[in-house]
């Protein structure tokens, strides 16, 4: 019997992994996203949306009723301590998460798990393997200024707040390489992918 794959793909900010991700999905690999279930996290009546509105107050709450993400980003990205109350706020409930996902997928030869916080939350032991999306830094930053519209000060603090690529390069197993274009990154991961063995 061939092992059960659990590939975490992780990265950093804007380095590529939701494009891999794309890639992968549409080879048919089933993909869970840690991000969907942070967001879960905080619906509207969960746990984890009531004690943000306890620390924060009515305030952080969009008009729709949920929780205002950007607001939240813009607090946690400016300050190292409430980052860290809520990554413990949230980090148990997207292994929570993953956990009973993969428990249903135990049929799967393959699942990816795109875990953007994967080193920094611990969740390596969810995962067979770890695939890095790795670009140059002044590549990261530029794809985030343009892709989430921020300007350079805040962009850098969303980066700072992570590992940095350097350091997670050295606990991969796999690096993609997405300092090229969309079509070189397609190559890669068909190339990579081709070495994943389906039953
Ligand atoms: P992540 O999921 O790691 O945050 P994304 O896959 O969303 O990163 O990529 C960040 C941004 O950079 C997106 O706007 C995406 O379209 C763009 N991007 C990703 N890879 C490339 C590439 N090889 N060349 C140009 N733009 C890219």
């Amino acid at each position: 019997m061939v092992a059960a794959r659990r590939i975490g793909l992780t990265g950093g900010i804007a380095s590529g992994k939701s494009s891999v991700g794309r890639l992968l999905a549409a080879r048919g690999l089933p993909l869970l996203d840690a991000d969907v279930y942070a967001r879960e996290a905080l619906a509207p009546g969960s746990t984890g949306a009531q004690a943000v509105l306890e620390r924060y107050g009515a305030g952080i709450r969009a008009p729709g009723g949920e929780i205002d993400r950007a607001a939240l980003g813009r607090i946690v990205f400016d300050d190292g301590a409430e980052r860290r109350w809520l990554e413990q706020l949230l980090h148990p409930v997207v292994r929570a998460c993953f956990k009973a996902k993969l428990q249903e997928l135990a049929a799967e030869p393959v699942v990816v798990l795109v875990v953007p916080l994967l080193f920094e939350a611990g969740l390596e032991n969810l995962c067979s393997e770890v695939w890095l999306v790795d670009c140059d830094e002044t590549q990261q930053l530029q794809r985030l200024m343009a892709r989430d519209r921020l300007g350079e000060a805040d962009a850098r603090a969303r980066i700072a707040a992570q590992w940095p690529l350097a350091r997670k390069r050295q606990l991969a197993d796999v690096v993609l390489n997405n300092r090229g274009g969309p079509e070189q990154l397609a190559a890669e991961v068909e190339q990579t992918q081709a070495w994943i063995r389906q039953p």
